[in-house]
This record gives structure tokens, sequence and C-alpha cells, in this order.
């Protein structure tokens, strides 16, 4: 892409999603990562221990209460919160330097996290909030993920009535009934999100060019 292109000159969007625990929204995300190269997820830092099938750096770093506060205090995360007894906190660096160089980040926060980021940087973030088709299908989710012990998934399906209650905080809510046909529908939001005016700083100057070479243009005698 050439330098002088508008495009060039965007603002990464903070792509924020959030759900009650099995809305689907892991799987969701994975296949955006997978069908998109320029958004990336940030990687939360969590106390809570690691599942079997989750990969150190890749899916969390996983650190101890006290790394956590520790960090907490430096003030290295841009948000944190307290879920299922657990605390997790999304470092500020990595975000920073990517919305610096106008690339997408993927946050899969709760919603305590996306409040906290709308306060301090909402014009970057675009939040959807995803729920499943019902709470039958909720339920049958989480335990088929069976990496959870039964009061784990119980812990949960009660939080799930607070996280839900927060809906209206969100700019846009899908229901995940399909995984292929929500997915889509997550890629045309985040396709129409960054071409919004605001995210591409450089519009004006590109603008300008584009006027003065078709000014050039009309200045030409006919032929
Ligand atoms: P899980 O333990 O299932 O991976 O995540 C539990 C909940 O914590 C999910 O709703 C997830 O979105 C949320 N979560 C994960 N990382 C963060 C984070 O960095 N900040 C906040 N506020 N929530 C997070």
């Amino acid at each position: 892409m050439p330098a002088t292109s508008p495009a060039a000159m965007r603002r990464g969007v903070m792509f924020v999603l959030s759900s009650p625990s099995g809305a689907g929204k892991s799987a969701l995300s994975r296949l955006l990562l997978q069908d998109d190269p320029a958004i990336r997820l940030s990687i939360s830092v969590t106390t809570r221990p690691r599942r079997p099938s989750e990969v150190e750096g890749v899916h969390y770093h996983f650190l101890d209460v006290a790394a956590f506060e520790a960090m907490r205090k430096r003030g290295d995360l841009l948000e944190w919160a307290e879920v299922h007894g657990n605390f997790y906190g999304t470092p500020r660096a990595p975000v920073e330097a990517a919305l610096a160089e106008g690339r997408d980040i993927l946050f899969d926060i709760d919603v305590q996290g996306t409040l906290q980021l709308y306060k301090k940087m909402r014009a970057d973030v675009v939040s959807v909030f995803i729920l499943p088709p019902s709470i039958a299908e909720l339920e049958r989710r989480l335990q088929r993920r069976a990496e959870d012990p039964e009061p784990v998934i119980r812990r949960r399906l009660r939080t799930a009535e607070g996280e839900i209650a927060h809906w209206a905080d969100y700019d846009y809510v899908l229901v995940n009934a399909d995984l292929q046909t929500c997915l889509a529908e997550l890629k045309q939001i985040l396709a129409v999100e960054r071409a919004r005016r605001h995210r591409q700083p450089g519009l004006p100057e590109a603008i300008e060019t584009l006027l003065a070479d078709l000014r050039a243009v009309l200045a030409r005698p006919e032929a």
C-alpha cells in the first residue's frame, strides 16, 4: 500500500467482544484471528489456573496473585477485573503500540473491563456483546467443553445473569445461533468500523491531494 494512501494512516480499532461464558466468544475470536491477519489478540494476564488445552503466552499469560498485583500497582494494566474469583487484566504497552501503528486489536474481556476501556479511550473502542440463542444451549455448551468441573460451570451460569444485564452498554449485540453466520456479522462490523472517518486521520491531507490532482486535470485545455 503506498504511503500516501489514507488507509495507511488509519488508527487501529479496539474490537471488544464480551459474552457470558459459553456463548461461543472464544471460538468466534479464534476464527476471526485466523481469517483476518490485520487484527491481533490482546493477550491478557490472569491468575486463573491454566486449562489443559491452553498455552502460556498464546491464550493468556498465567501469573500468581503477587505478580498480578505488582503489574496493577505499576500501572501496567489498561484495565483489570475479578471474574469468577480470579483476576484478569490487559497489559497496556502492546495495546498502545498497536494503536499507534494502525493495527487492530481484539479483546476478549468482560463487562467491567469494557466499561474501563470506555472511560479511557471511548473513540477507539468498538464493542460487541454476544448472546447465546437460549439458556439451555448455553448450559449445553459449558458442559460440552468439559474442561471445567461442575461447581465452576454453576458459578459461570450465576455470573451470566449479571453479564447479560449489561447488553445495552455495547455498541452491537449479536445472537450466536450459528457460528459461521455470527462470524460473518462480526467481520461486517469490523469492516464498517475501519472505514469510519475519525479512524482515518490522514484523510484531510489525502483528499487535498486528490482535489489538487482533479483541479490540475480540469485546468487542462479541452482536446
Ligand atoms: P475464562 O476464564 O473463561 O478464560 O474467562 C473468563 C472471563 O474473563 C471471560 O468473560 C473473559 O472475557 C474475561 N477476561 C479475560 N481476560 C480479561 C481481561 O484481561 N480483562 C477483563 N476485564 N476480563 C477478561
